[in-house]
């Protein structure tokens, strides 16, 4: 056999430790996401084993992706078999699954007639969908928040706030304006007479109902009422950047649905992605009414696998155990169980714990999280270090009470030396 296609992973490869491991991490794959925490080689439910064979629960999910933990044996199915009937055919092509799921998800978001779907396959591929079909408003101005993350992709990129993503990129595409975070008046400024005189009608309003890389932080209430009388008197789109939150996240399929969040309202688009899969690659654009749906004309977008039928038995899979085992109760129990316990604890280190569902941060009281999280992955927990002083959860949806506990007891013991005074 060739030497050229190498047997990694296999053979010999499986017994090598974690450090042997990382090594060839660090000779092979490009150093965009620094050293690997642990190289991780299977996984069962919440939980996943690394190389040297230690278990952790698994408290991030593949970043909000794994709804179903690892290795669920009707996703594993459903994946397998659509793979052995139909793998790929291209966009010249409709399939069952495709068309199935895109019928789903306009279900699920009580879509008006006349709303559609735009199947991509990640979180900023929908996003850079959703972005062209601003421009088809006939309007180039597009508001977006303050620590918004929307994306990595250039149209994506210029939609996320972070400098130390944007800087080394510019130029981006141009019309983003990031306004501040919650700010009510801000956004009516945004709409107002003199800003519309400057720099001419608004295109759209992007926002994440809670946003995730920024800390797990919530819009105030009435934030999104607000958004949707302004866009919709200025004939601008709103756009919902659901990627993290949706899907069942917050308890609800998508977080716009929960009165507290979005007030009733309907957006004109929703981007999807992480659990829409349940790891799988997939991301999706639901535009809403015909307006929406219709911005983004014949041969103006496209896609290779956007869509493809293994991806799309993946989703169908995904929703479907979501909905038969009751996962949204669950995942509102299971959190709050997660958040009092952790709360009640009374650990100095912890100030609270904010979010919604299984999309938590626990708030600390010190700048310490990179520190807490090395703690965690000691102690047998993932989880993400997402801002300085706080700590992301989110876990697998069929994270159990008892698995919270676990997790909730690394919280009420967790310590982290003071600095000596220089
Ligand atoms: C993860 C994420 C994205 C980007 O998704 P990718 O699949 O990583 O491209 C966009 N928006 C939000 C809110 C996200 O959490």
């Amino acid at each position: 056999m060739s030497e050229v296609v190498t047997q990694a992973g296999e053979a010999e490869s499986r017994d090598l430790s974690g450090a042997a491991w990382t090594d060839r991490y660090s000779r092979a794959v490009m150093d965009t996401f620094g050293s690997p925490q642990r190289v991780l080689v299977r996984g069962e439910g919440a939980y996943v084993w690394d190389a040297d064979g230690r278990r952790y629960l698994d408290l991030l999910a593949g970043i909000a992706v794994n709804a179903l933990g690892h290795a669920h044996p009707t996703l594993t199915a459903a994946i397998s078999a659509q793979l052995g009937t139909l793998g790929h055919v291209s966009n010249f092509f409709g399939t069952p699954t495709q068309i199935g799921l895109a019928e789903t998800l306009l279900r699920l978001a009580q879509a008006p007639a006349g709303s559609r779907v735009f199947f991509t396959n990640s979180g900023t591929e929908a996003n850079e969908a959703a972005f062209k079909m601003t421009r088809r408003t006939g309007r180039t101005r597009v508001l977006a928040l303050e620590g918004a993350f929307h994306g990595r992709t250039m149209g994506a990129l210029a939609l996320t706030h972070k400098h130390a993503y944007r800087e080394p990129f510019e130029p981006l595409p141009a019309g983003v304006e990031h306004l501040p975070f919650g700010d009510t008046a801000a956004l009516e400024a945004a709409f107002g007479p003199e800003a519309v005189a400057e720099r001419g009608e608004v295109a759209a309003l992007v926002v994440e109902p809670l946003q995730g890389e920024a800390g797990v932080r919530a819009l105030p209430p009435g934030y999104l009422a607000l958004a949707r009388r302004l866009t919709e008197d200025s004939g601008a789109l709103l756009v919902l950047d659901e990627i993290q939150t949706g899907m069942g996240r917050t308890g609800s399929w998508f977080a716009y649905q929960q009165p507290e969040v979005g007030g009733g309202i309907v957006p004109d688009v929703v981007t999807l992605a992480k659990g829409l899969g349940g790891g799988f690659p997939i991301g999706a654009v639901i535009a809403y009414g015909e307006r929406a749906a219709t911005l983004l004309g014949r041969g103006q977008h496209g896609t290779t696998f956007g869509g493809n039928p293994v991806a799309a038995a993946a989703g169908l899979a995904t929703l479907g155990v979501i909905d038969r085992d009751g996962l949204l109760q669950s995942v509102v129990t299971v959190g709050e169980v997660l958040r009092s316990e952790i709360e009640a604890a009374g650990n100095p280190l912890v100030a609270g714990v904010r979010g919604r569902g299984l999309l938590l941060a626990v708030r600390l009281t010190r700048p310490v999280a990179a520190q807490v999280a090395a703690a965690a992955l000691e102690a047998g927990l993932v989880v993400n270090a997402v801002a300085p002083d706080a700590i992301r959860l989110a876990p697998p949806l069929i994270l159990t009470a008892d698995q919270a506990r676990e997790a909730a007891r690394f919280f009420a013991t967790v310590q982290i030396p003071e600095e000596p005074a220089p």
